[in-house]
């Protein structure tokens, strides 16, 4: 027994080991990920449920790496939030989705923009000079922009998020808040936040009619939005029992597998003609 215990303990320091090198390797990877043009955007639909338009796309990161293949976002995110490459990392996020509504809008598809903000970039004394100038560069209208931000990112960092997201709101930029009920937040605060759009999280869709807790907690999401005039939106749909609860339940807009995965920017707007019955 003796032995054993020995033994599972080198086995435990060498795995330790083993794993925090290959974190330092793909953190050195993720440092220079950017100036090798390894990451792209994809576009998820994002549809409004009364009138069965697509209304925007939400962009997504993702980072194709030479050896490892598609990296997920969960898994270089949070380290590039740590090392602060996130900053960075999402200035580029926003300057190439906001180049790629540029483009669809030229094309004959207005269509408005969704992009992930991290605490970290909401954090930084720059980041409302840096979102006006992005859509200065592309003539982006800023109506056509949202902003996607956790309670948790705002709620850290209270008065300097709210004063933000106050200069934004003042600029016409519209902003919602990710994964709605899974960080920690408190209705006083969200009054006092500027923001006009609450976004469902997945994990309360997927079970939406399965789990009751889900469907409570969905149901309060949207009745919450309601009082507060916000505008509620479903991420995770993936079947049309859950499009047609979330319809008749009074949410307005959904995204989700059920409509489409996250596509790269070349096949977004067939996806549009086709799904508008063009
Ligand atoms: P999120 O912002 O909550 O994004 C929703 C995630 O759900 C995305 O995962 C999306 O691909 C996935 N999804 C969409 N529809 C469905 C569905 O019907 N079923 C299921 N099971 N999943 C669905 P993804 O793209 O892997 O991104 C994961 C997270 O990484 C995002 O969660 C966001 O927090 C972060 N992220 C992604 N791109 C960016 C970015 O550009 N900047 C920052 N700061 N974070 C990003
Ligand atoms: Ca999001
Ligand atoms: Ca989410
Ligand atoms: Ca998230």
């Amino acid at each position: 027994a003796k032995t054993g215990t020995r033994n599972s303990f080198q086995f435990y320091v060498a795995s330790v080991d083993q794993e925090m090198r290959a974190r330092k390797k793909l953190e050195k990877d993720l440092n220079i990920a950017l100036q090798k043009n390894q990451f792209y955007l994809v576009y998820q639909p994002q549809v409004n449920l009364e009138t069965g338009r697509v209304i925007g796309a939400e962009a997504l990161i993702r980072w194709q790496h030479p050896e490892r293949g598609l990296v997920p976002p969960d898994d270089f995110i949070p380290l590039a939030e740590l090392n602060g490459r996130i900053v960075p990392i999402g200035e580029w996020v926003l300057d190439q989705a906001c180049r790629q509504a540029a483009e669809w809008a030229d094309q004959g598809t207005p269509l408005r923009i969704a992009v992930n903000l991290s605490a970290v970039q909401l954090r930084q004394d720059t980041i409302v000079d840096t979102v006006l100038s992005t859509l200065v560069r592309h003539q982006i209208p800023p109506g056509r922009l949202e902003l996607e931000v956790t309670e948790t990112s705002v709620m850290t960092n209270l008065e300097d998020a709210i004063g933000k997201l106050q200069q934004f709101k003042r600029e016409g930029i519209q902003i919602a808040v990710d994964d709605f009920g899974t960080g920690y937040s408190s209705l006083t605060y969200l009054k006092r936040m500027p923001v006009q759009h609450l976004k469902i999280d997945k994990q309360f869709v997927r079970d939406l009619l399965v789990n009751e807790e889900d469907t409570r907690i969905a149901n309060t999401i949207i009745d919450l939005g309601k009082s507060l005039n916000l505008s509620v939106i479903a991420e995770g749909v993936e079947t049309a029992e859950q499009e047609y609860y979330l319809q008749q339940r009074g949410c307005q807009l959904a995204q989700g597998y059920y409509f489409s995965k996250p596509l790269p920017a070349g096949e977004f707007q067939s996806f549009v003609a086709k799904f508008h019955g063009k």
